[in-house]
């Protein structure tokens, strides 16, 4: 794994879409799966740093599209963590799936997941997806955003991948005035200096192109 802060890291090898580690005193949390046959990429590279299974104690879906929920049949089955996701995307996830977890949180705009780094506030970023979420740690000023933010090959086309532009226009303003100093995005690699000019350029521009 690729360390980004001393309690946050990103598994390599995914293909396409990114997986984050964060690490708490009582295990980890894994935010997205990869795409489908990507779960045991997953649990090798846990396992290569010393992380057993259980060590995975919950697992953060950001949203239900394949590049980040493909993984998650496997993680499930190996580490049977609790499973978190917008209610939208707890319902899109299939029965089976959401029987493998051993708990599941359904989390809704504002709400603080205190056991996660000090305390996530989940952000609903509907633009990308519907029941997309991203999620918020302000003390550190760390921002996960899911697909709501795409950087690298995909930053050009992620206007066009969005279930709506105008909505992830509005998202991106909003992620921006938090002003966050680290940006961990959905594809592409984070943002750090900068980063909440970036998000408000990338509004304007959207905005902008129709
Ligand atoms: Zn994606």
């Amino acid at each position: 794994m690729l360390a980004i802060s001393p309690d946050i890291w990103t598994i390599r090898a995914m293909l396409v879409g990114r997986v984050y580690v964060l690490r708490d005193a009582d295990g980890l949390t894994l935010v997205d799966a990869g795409l489908w046959g990507r779960g045991g990429r997953i649990l090798e590279a846990l396992d290569r740093d010393g992380y057993a299974p259980e060590s995975v104690r919950r697992v953060i879906v950001t949203h239900h599209d394949l590049d980040h929920v493909g993984g998650l049949d496997t993680v499930l089955h190996a580490t049977r963590a609790e499973l978190i996701a917008s209610p939208v995307t707890m319902q899109r996830l299939r029965r089976g799936t959401r029987a493998l977890a051993r708990e599941s949180r359904t989390v809704t705009d504002g709400m603080i997941l205190r056991d996660i780094l000090g305390g996530l506030a989940v952000i609903e970023t509907p633009g990308h997806r519907q029941g997309h979420i991203s999620l918020w740690q302000p003390e550190r000023g760390v921002l996960i955003a899911g697909d709501a933010v795409m950087t690298g090959a995909l930053s050009r086309v992620a206007p066009w991948l969005a279930h709506d532009r105008s909505q992830l226009a509005h998202d991106l303003d909003r992620l921006s005035r938090l002003a966050p100093q680290l940006v961990l995005p959905g594809h592409g690699g984070v943002l750090r200096r900068g980063a909440g000019v970036w998000l408000s350029s990338r509004a304007a521009r959207i905005r902008g192109a129709y």
